[in-house]
């Protein structure tokens, strides 16, 4: 059993406003108070680590350390079998895109064609399956941490389906059902996602009685 948050202020190591909401509305209901590391003024740490661990530590540790307060993370992306689990930790920079001489920007359905073109180059009867990843981090200004790891496993279908959902949602069908994440909505999505698994992991640990 790790160390448990209590009933205090947690920094959310992220400057996206949307994964800010979605945290604080999940930890809402047991007493924590979220802020953000982007509203502190906390810079965004290099994620030069080659796990999602790694990485998910090197976000909290940082926001922990600048704010001297307990500080989560969360790390996430898609493993795909048949490539040796690429992207992996390298899911959001496959979809890095310059446009002329403009700031890079992302590009999803590029990133998930690249999935595609890799996959296709192994065969016809290539495996298909992959899982998504999601690690959540906790750290404490004194250095002391605690991580939860979840997954969704599920294959990869071509053409995208759907408009739901983000990033590869749309090329990704979860195992058991036919719709892939960007089909099935938010609410399904939530609660059989990584993301979910990841969280039920924290919640039964920090806040299980
Ligand atoms: P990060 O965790 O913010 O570093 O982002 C990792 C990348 O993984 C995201 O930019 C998404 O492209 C991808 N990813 C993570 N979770 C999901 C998901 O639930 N659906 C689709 N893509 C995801």
């Amino acid at each position: 059993m790790s160390r448990q948050i209590g009933s205090e202020t947690l920094v959310i190591a992220t400057h996206n406003a949307g994964k800010l909401k979605e945290i604080s509305a999940l930890l809402a209901p047991f007493g924590i108070r979220c802020i953000s590391a982007g509203s502190l003024g906390l810079p965004e740490p290099a994620e030069t680590g080659k796990t999602f661990v790694e990485n998910a530590l090197i976000k909290a540790r940082a926001a922990a350390e600048g704010s001297g307060l307990p500080a989560l993370a969360d790390d996430s992306g898609l493993c795909v079998d048949a490539l040796g689990g690429r992207p992996g930790v390298y899911t959001a920079d496959w979809a890095e895109r310059q446009w002329f001489e403009g700031p890079v920007g992302r590009d999803w359905y590029m990133a998930m064609g690249k999935v595609e073109g890799l996959l296709c180059e192994r065969g016809n009867d290539v495996d298909r399956s992959g899982h998504f990843v999601c690690v959540l981090a906790i750290a404490w200004p004194d250095g002391d941490s605690a991580v939860y790891e979840g997954s969704v496993r599920g294959s990869l279908t071509w053409p995208p389906r759907g408009t739901l959902g983000f990033g590869y949602d749309p090329v990704f069908v979860p195992q058991g059902r036919n719709e892939s994440f960007a089909e099935i909505g938010a609410d399904e999505k939530h609660r059989i996602s990584h993301r979910a698994d990841a969280f039920a992991k924290l919640v039964a640990e920090q806040f299980g009685s």
